[in-house]
């Protein structure tokens, strides 16, 4: 299959992809996404043949319009609705009892459903034009999300029928996923809304033990894709967790090899290895936006090694953690 690469200009074209039951690489303002008609149970089937995605990891999907949402849900609780209204369109996942509209294949036999409004215009326009779009990240399964269309390229080409190049994505992190299926509302999946922005709107939630720990080998996961492998680069990554200077010290003293920093802005000129500079050390938001691009580009190099910092978990900076300890198989050194 040969995969086009389309300008913002051609979302005309992707949808009619889209309504052929194709599959389009497009942007949203978290990562680039996967798309197919959430409707159309074939074409959804064909997103996981793509990516190589295990059949039991539901999708999320999207919607342009908050009047598209009721068709796709039995409920929509009075938590839910103000925080559409807060957050919506936006980087928040909402997972609420799905109805029968919803095809199996999205909901990978769950009785709910993750919906989210992006505020990309893009991803916008290209629902509009088609119909609500079940999209995963558009990498391929296991390895980092893309941040660009060259990301996406770089996994997809030849699997998938075209990508619309949007740019770079504002944020560079996944959606913040929250269900509303039961009280508290549970954070599944840390993003670009925090804990702290969803208690001030709704009270009460919990952050689901998943989000920071490695699940027990026989723990059932409440959000599927807590339980695989992912985020990875092809490189070994390992969190060092300790005192910047602590941090240059220990890559410094490394007579491994392939040994590449994935560290911060101003430390790049202290450290005798490679280096791959995620962002200055008290911007976790810069930090966030630049992950997966770094993951991606220490891959293009002969890195066999990454040491990266352990991140801080407030804010946004719990996103990050819960990304990058996935990416490093929970490897952590103190030092
Ligand atoms: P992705 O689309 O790969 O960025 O990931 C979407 C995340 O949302 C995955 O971790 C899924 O397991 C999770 N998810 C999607 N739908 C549901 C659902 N109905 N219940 C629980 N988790 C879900
Ligand atoms: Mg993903």
């Amino acid at each position: 299959m040969k995969t086009l690469l389309l300008s913002a200009d051609e979302i005309g074209k992707a949808a009619e992809i889209i309504k052929r039951g194709g599959l389009v690489g497009m942007p949203t303002e978290t990562v680039y996404g996967l798309a197919a008609d959430a409707l159309n149970g074939k074409a959804v089937a064909s997103i996981f043949r793509a990516k190589g995605r295990p059949m039991d990891n539901p999708l999320i999907v999207h919607i342009s319009d908050i009047s598209q949402i009721k068709p796709l849900v039995k409920e929509f609780p009075e938590k839910a609705r103000i925080l559409a209204e807060k957050f919506w369109p936006g980087p928040l996942t909402m997972i609420l009892p799905r109805s029968e509209l919803i095809p199996e294949e999205v909901s990978a036999g769950l009785d709910t459903v993750a919906i989210r409004f992006p505020g990309n215009e893009i991803a916008r326009k290209l629902i509009s034009m088609s119909s609500p779009l079940a999209a995963p990240s558009a990498n391929l399964s296991g390895s980092p999300s893309p941040t660009n269309a060259r990301h996406v390229m770089d996994d997809m080409d030849g699997r998938i029928d075209a990508v619309i190049d949007g740019g770079e994505c504002a944020i560079g992190l996944e959606s913040t996923v929250i269900t509303l299926a039961e009280e508290p509302p549970r954070i599944l999946r840390p993003g670009g809304i925090t804990a702290g922005q969803l208690r001030d709107a709704i009270g009460e939630i919990v952050i689901d033990p998943a989000v920071t720990h490695p699940l027990g080998k026989d723990a059932k996961a409440a959000s599927p894709g807590m339980k695989y492998k992912h985020y990875s680069p092809r490189a070994e990554l390992i969190l060092l967790k300790g005192s910047s200077q602590a941090y240059i010290d220990y890559v410094n003293s490394s007579d491994e090899e392939g040994v590449t920093a994935l560290c911060y802005e101003e430390d790049m000129d202290k450290l005798k290895k490679p280096v791959i500079a995620v962002g200055p050390a008290d911007d976790l938001e810069t930090q966030a936006h630049n992950l997966f691009s770094a993951l991606r580009e220490a891959d293009k190099t002969d890195a066999r090694i990454i040491y990266a910092h352990c991140p801080e978990k407030h804010g946004i900076g719990l996103a990050v953690y819960n990304r990058i300890i996935r990416a490093a198989a929970f490897r952590i050194i103190e030092v």
